[in-house]
């Protein structure tokens, strides 16, 4: 994968893409600002690397207009910025209509319990950020995601590190 974080004009996208064909790179994310829908149209029908979007995009109606143009490849849905699970999984089966695989942005301790409830994921992003204050969860071997079998969002808070970390230095008062 390769991201562009909304970096490039339409003109530079295509020159890039071009050169990332030969390397058969999984998706070129974000190459474009995010709501420039018909150049990410015009990009996508221009290459064969897959576009990926979603990141930032926070409804449900931007990721229809997306996909009913034709704009992208790959959605990655974000189930913070998006609203939640509800919408997160909107998204995600809307994706699955138009055989668009659905790859999550970010948050895997949420994501990888979402993606086992959809026929269209792929991919989750691996960012071990909560490693820290939680115990167990989700589990990852030989490139696998697996989601907790513990009830709702699978998610075992360790409250003592959460505890210690959020403890706040007193402000000196003069
Ligand atoms: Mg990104």
């Amino acid at each position: 994968m390769t991201d562009a974080n909304q970096g490039f004009t339409l003109s530079e996208s295509i020159r890039r893409a071009h050169h990332l064909e030969s390397l058969d790179v999984a998706w070129f994310e974000e190459p474009l600002p995010a709501d420039d829908i018909g150049s990410h149209r015009v990009l996508a029908a221009r290459t064969s690397v897959p576009i990926a979007v979603g990141e930032s995009l926070y409804s449900v109606s931007q990721f229809k207009d997306y996909l009913s143009a034709g704009a992208c490849s790959i959605v990655q849905v974000d189930v913070a910025r998006i609203g939640g699970i509800t919408p997160w999984l909107k998204v995600a089966h809307l994706a699955e209509a138009f055989n668009v695989p659905v790859c999550p942005h970010f948050l895997m301790e949420l994501h990888v319990p979402l993606c086992c409830a959809v026929p269209n994921s792929r991919w989750v992003e691996f960012i071990p950020q909560l490693d820290s204050i939680t115990r167990t969860g989700l589990s990852i071997r030989d490139g696998r995601a697996y989601a907790s079998a513990e009830a709702g969002l699978g998610i075992d808070w360790d409250w003592d590190a959460i505890g210690r970390l959020s403890k706040v230095a007193p402000v000196v008062v003069r």
